[in-house]
């Protein structure tokens, strides 16, 4: 079956970091309408459809609407902008990039990322240390007039990358999480009859710490919460396989631990018995570091279970970021047919 393209694109493409996914709450909210009884937006800007059940078991499903980006923090004389970032950035894959700035005007300019450092014609030893994340800067191409009429302190900025198949696979900037939020979308498509409310959560403010879902999290007291979110896939030149983590083309990822959680032992077993009956392809997730929003929210209200639902990424982090299709496919499979047997879980310890 081929994925939702259309949908997917537009997830990708569509700007919004960290306390700024106005533009992503746009597309949750048209998404979730259609496919939930009641949506709503929280103070923290995530945006929740319910989807109503008669049971009490209440399933959080969690995928996170904000990219790593920038907030423009400082416009020269020459009308070059200077960037405070958000979230996790490697200054390497920086180098020479495209961004797109979103105004207060809602305008969209195109600009180069550039390093503070001289053409390599005339570059000194000085010049070739690896960059610093504050020694970039945005060129807009505009005059400084121009520049500080269009752009304020505080508009935000993103990668420049379209979504592109290459292959069987998809890359681009921000897979990192709209794939889950385009999971999240495509299972409530596809399930059928279920007994347990379903929150499904397009969240706020993940790569600061988590912070959207831990306030909706809070609201909604789920009984159990379900995260997606990327993984790292290392099975590349340089990775090892006992350090690979995950490989694209294997299945989805259930994760048994990540730096911010260890996933429910019952609820692990729950979704990897569902996957060998189905016949979805999967793989087991240990992650040494990092963390998503089952993270946050599994340790309000004395506790949650939780597990997150990885889909195995490469490139995690930069312009590339790179997904399998089959594995895309297994995600959305899995979490469909979990949803609709919620009810039956027991996860009592
Ligand atoms: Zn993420």
């Amino acid at each position: 079956m081929a994925l939702n393209e259309a949908l997917l694109k537009r997830l990708i493409e569509t700007p919004g970091v960290p306390g700024r996914e106005e533009q992503q709450r746009e597309i949750a909210r048209e998404e979730l309408a259609a496919l939930t009884d009641e949506v709503h937006t929280d103070p923290l800007g995530s945006v929740i459809g319910t989807k109503r059940g008669n049971g009490d078991v209440r399933v959080m499903v969690a995928g996170h609407t904000d990219e790593i980006g920038f907030l423009v923090k400082y416009i020269d004389d020459k009308g070059f902008l200077r960037l405070q970032t958000l979230g996790g950035h490697f200054p390497m894959n920086m180098v020479s990039q495209r961004v797109l700035v979103t105004t207060a005007s809602g305008e969209t300019l195109r600009g180069a990322l550039q390093p503070q450092r001289k053409p390599p014609h005339v570059a000194t030893e000085e010049d070739n240390k690896p960059p610093k994340v504050d020694e970039f800067f945005v060129d807009l191409g505009m005059p400084a007039e121009v520049v500080k009429e269009k752009v304020r302190i505080g508009d935000y900025a993103v990668m420049d990358r379209t979504l592109e198949k290459v292959g069987g696979r998809y890359i681009g900037k921000a897979m990192d999480d709209r794939i889950g939020v385009f999971v999240m979308l495509e299972a409530l498509r596809a399930m059928g009859d279920h007994e347990a409310t379903v929150f499904a959560v397009a969240t706020s403010q993940e790569e600061v710490g988590l912070r959207g879902a831990e306030a909706s999290g809070s609201a909604l007291k789920p009984t159990v919460v379900v995260a997606l979110d990327v993984t790292l896939a290392i099975d590349v030149p340089g990775g090892g396989n006992e350090n690979e983590i995950t490989a694209l083309g294997k299945g989805a990822a259930l994760k048994i631990m990540d730096g911010y959680s260890i996933s429910h032992p019952k609820l692990v077993e729950h979704f990897r018995s569902i996957a060998e009956r189905e016949g979805i392809p999967h793989q087991m997730e240990i992650l040494p570091f990092g963390g998503t929003d089952a993270g946050g929210v599994q340790r309000l209200h004395g506790g949650i279970p939780a597990i997150t639902l990885s889909i195995p990424c490469r490139y995690v982090h930069t312009p590339n970021e790179m997904v399998d299709a089959s594995d895309v496919q297994a995600a959305i499979d899995l979490l469909a047919r979990y949803l609709e047997e919620a009810h039956t879980g027991d996860y009592a310890l």
